[in-house]
């Protein structure tokens, strides 16, 4: 079969669905893979580079989309891609099936199979190797805290020079899922004195095991909502919740937001006046602003100063590391086909009787299969 990457259309979207490296590995699993022009140089992947490891080079997007019989994407196609496709294609990307009910019923009247692999159960641990949310999250987490040092204008680290004594900056981080726990590490690594606070009080030894201290709301409430997942607090605890990131507001240089609650808006954590306390300088990057943001004062996409606070709202923070984050995709992309094609004779077999891929495929031969039953834990 023919494995089809076309360039992404979305505006500011730089990454691409899979790299040279793993075309070689796709090319041995059996696969031909076609690539359009240009579809990898905003991650820095030249066509030359997609050829010399075996994939050819189609001129357009037409033309790519016509001639494969599977296609990887990054984000969600739009009406115009969906336009290009046909029965029987395979669609494997970001489709998140919840917040895009036209597109899945677009894609049902094309008759195609559509694997969304935001809707991977996370919790199946031979699911690892294919969950992009937790890669493009572990570089969305990471890129947050180059953004925050960029527009920082200190060091991070503490240091005692000819010139005189510089103290570390303290961090603190709500919310240390995925995101949170990698902004906590290379925080760290960068020297600076890190805190983090979550709902679940499960992550505090993950928060300290990479270089920070976890900070405890004082208001006994367990935050689980189930599958790893946070939900909504009390007002009790919200209150007092409130209290202490009041205290670190005050206290801390620079704060990183990454607090979300599935199917809910982001908590507002950081309210105005906590940033009007802040000192002058400091950095806020809400990596929740796709979702409504966890401070107040947040712009979507934009960073910008308030009370002399730089508020850093990007929600594009893994494309801004294009070619590594196309590189963690395009290999969860490839771990996911290698479940398809146990026979590696570069054949998929979308089989449903398989949890994994159960759960990922939203549409199967048109008809929508979209939300899977509940996981069965043994
Ligand atoms: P997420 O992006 O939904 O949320 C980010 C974090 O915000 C979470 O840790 C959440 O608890 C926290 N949060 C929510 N509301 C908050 C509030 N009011 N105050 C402070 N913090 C708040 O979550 P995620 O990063 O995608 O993952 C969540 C969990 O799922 C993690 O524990 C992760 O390890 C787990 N996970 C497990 C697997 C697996 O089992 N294979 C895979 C991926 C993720």
């Amino acid at each position: 079969m023919r494995i089809g990457v076309p360039r992404e259309i979305f505006t500011g979207e730089k990454r691409v669905a899979t790299v040279p490296d793993v075309v070689t590995k796709l090319v041995k699993l059996g696969f031909e893979v076609v690539v359009e022009q240009g579809a990898g140089e905003l991650a820095d992947l030249s066509d030359a580079a997609y050829t010399e490891a075996g994939a050819t080079i189609a001129p357009n997007a037409a033309a790519l989309w016509s001639g494969s019989d599977i296609v990887f994407k990054v984000r969600a196609p739009t009406p115009d891609e969906v336009a290009l496709m046909h029965e029987g294609q395979t669609l494997i990307g970001f489709l998140w099936p919840a917040q895009n009910p036209e597109l899945m019923q677009q894609l049902a009247a094309k008759k195609v199979t559509a694997l969304s692999i935001d809707a991977l159960p996370r919790t199946l641990s031979r699911a690892q190797k294919m969950d992009a949310l937790t890669s493009m999250a572990g570089v969305s987490g990471y890129r947050a805290v180059v953004e925050s040092a960029n527009a920082f204008g200190r060091f991070f680290n503490g240091q005692i020079t000819a010139a005189g004594k510089v103290p570390p900056a303290k961090v603190f981080i709500a919310g240390a899922g995925v995101a949170g726990l990698a902004a906590i590490g290379a925080a760290a690594s960068l020297g600076a004195i890190v805190r983090a606070n979550d709902t679940r009080a499960e992550v505090a030894d993950q928060v300290v095991s990479l270089g920070g201290e976890f900070v405890k709301v004082d208001y006994e409430e367990e935050g689980s909502g189930g599958g790893g997942y946070a939900k909504v607090m009390s007002e009790g605890f919200q209150a007092a919740q409130r209290e202490m990131y009041a205290k670190q507001a005050k206290e801390c240089d620079i704060i990183i937001t990454t607090a979300l609650i599935p199917g809910k808006p982001a908590p507002k954590l950081i309210t105005a006046e906590m940033v009007q306390s802040m000192k002058p300088g400091s950095v806020i990057v809400d990596m929740a602003a796709e979702q409504g943001g966890n401070c107040e004062l947040t712009e979507p996409g934009k960073a910008v100063v308030k009370h002399g606070v730089t508020i850093v709202g990007y929600t594009d923070l893994a494309s801004r590391m294009a070619r590594q984050s196309s590189t963690l995709y395009g290999t969860n992309l490839f771990r996911l086909t290698e479940e398809l094609c146990k026979t590696k004779d570069g054949v998929i077999n979308v089989n449903m009787e398989d949890d994994a891929i159960r759960g990922l495929t939203v549409i199967k031969n048109g008809e929508i299969t979209w939300p899977a039953p509940p996981l069965v834990v043994a």
